[in-house]
């Protein structure tokens, strides 16, 4: 066995108390085996004036989205996707994918993110960055439907299917993955009675956009009578390993069926403010019990993959919504962020336990904007910001020493990106 410890910090521990304790991980096993005083390791990271909380999880991400980052902002939802994205999107080959892949995971390392969940395509090269980099990741094939003659339909739906048959389990267990209908108005719905008993049947958890805007909403309130998760139960959506990305315009009634069948939130507050989506009402949520994980969507709506930011928009948007200054509290956010996610999205992370897969994040507390120290959760939610993070382990490997990403070659990977990004800009305005 070779261990590692994690010296001289205070650690965050799951019931949202903070403590004076070392942490020793078995890095063979990926396990933590110990939280506690004077912990030796055969090697050491160093936590001094540092916090160590478990990995922060982005629970909904379109990770190789970081090619369009800056690329078009300030526009609606719809007019942004169909102007703006979609025909870049259009143009984007397995490289970009991997090249937008590595920047963010890059970029996820550095702000102490070590899972995050993504729905996107070209999802083989996802899986090979995740692979390379060390995170772990929940990932698929997003399939859309409509505008699609029935192969085309019929052939996206079969590749979600496939990816995340092929792909669960790969690099070394850390990737596991979930069917993707885009959203309950991109699929049509004789597809979803068709697809979803078959994900069913393979035993894969399914994860879909719903209820984002009122674009989202009214047409299925129209043609089928009732609300979108409504429809999406009656479609065979929202058992309990599900998650719902967005969920920002849901009334008492689909908050009730969320809470009864146990299906997840993942709520993304700096998109939904971007994009002028709406405000989700993230404490009536919690107080019926729903599971709400956070999510920072694509970097083309938010625009960086920073869960800190995510917090700390979760704390400020949640008590706008609520018109409650005491909504969304600091240690509400600091579960959404690790455990809330992790939950979601089924992974067995979150929480600095025994016991507990090694993901972490080690937070520098000598900065200004974090002096002086009176409570460590406060200032994990509305003061600390990626650049604090000193050190990331995931599964017990050190992914960052010392804000130097161990596993990938940070230079090579911006210039890898901002190449295909210019690239691909040219192809889709040429
Ligand atoms: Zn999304």
């Amino acid at each position: 066995m070779t261990t590692l410890s994690i010296t001289g910090g205070q650690v965050l521990l799951p019931d949202g108390t903070v403590t004076r304790a070392d942490v020793l991980v078995d890095q063979d096993s990926g396990e933590i085996l110990e939280t506690g005083a004077d912990l030796e390791g055969d090697a050491t990271l160093d936590a001094a004036d540092s916090l160590v909380t478990p990995g922060f999880v982005n629970g909904h991400c379109h990770v190789a989205m970081t090619l369009l980052r800056g690329a078009a902002d300030d526009k609606p939802l719809d007019a942004w996707l169909q102007e703006d994205i979609w025909p870049v999107e259009a143009e984007l080959t397995p490289e970009d994918v991997r090249a937008g892949a590595e920047l963010g995971i890059l970029e996820m390392i550095k702000g102490g993110v070590t899972a995050f969940s993504d729905m996107y395509f070209h999802v083989p090269e996802i899986a090979t960055a995740v692979e390379k980099a060390g995170v772990r990741a929940v990932l698929g094939h997003t399939a859309i439907t409509i505008g699609k003659d029935e192969a085309d339909a019929r052939a996206d739906m079969e590749e979600s299917l496939a990816v995340a048959t092929d792909l669960d389990g790969a690099a070394d267990g850390r990737i596991s993955t979930t069917f993707q209908p885009h959203s309950l108005t991109t699929v049509g719905e004789e597809y979803l009675r068709e697809y979803v008993p078959r994900a069913r049947e393979v035993g894969l958890p399914i994860h879909f956009h719903a209820n984002e805007t009122t674009n989202e909403v009214d047409p299925i309130v129209e043609e089928h009578g009732v609300r979108p998760l409504e429809y999406a139960r009656d479609v065979g959506l929202l058992e309990a390993e599900d998650f719902v990305a967005h969920g920002v315009h849901v009334d008492g009634t689909e908050i009730d069926l969320l809470s009864e069948t146990g299906a997840s939130v993942i709520h993304c507050p700096a998109s939904n403010m971007k994009l002028a989506s709406g405000m989700a009402p993230v404490q009536r949520l919690r107080e019926a019990g729903v599971t709400v994980g956070l999510g920072t969507d694509g970097a083309a709506s938010n625009n960086d993959l920073s869960l800190l930011d995510e917090g700390r928009d979760a704390a400020m948007i949640g008590k706008l919504a609520a018109e409650d200054a005491s909504a969304v509290p600091a240690d509400a956010v600091v579960e959404m962020l690790t455990q809330g996610s992790a939950d979601a999205m089924g992974l067995p992370v979150g929480r600095l336990e025994a016991g507990a897969p090694a993901d972490l994040a080690v937070i520098d507390l000598e900065r200004p904007h974090l002096t002086p120290a009176h409570d460590l959760v406060s200032h994990l939610v509305y003061a600390a910001a990626a650049s604090d993070v000193r050190h990331t382990v995931c599964d017990g490997q050190v992914l960052m020493r010392d804000r130097e990403v161990t596993t990938l070659e940070e230079d090579a990977v911006l210039e890898r990106a901002s190449e295909a990004a210019t690239q691909l800009f040219e192809r889709a305005e040429g």
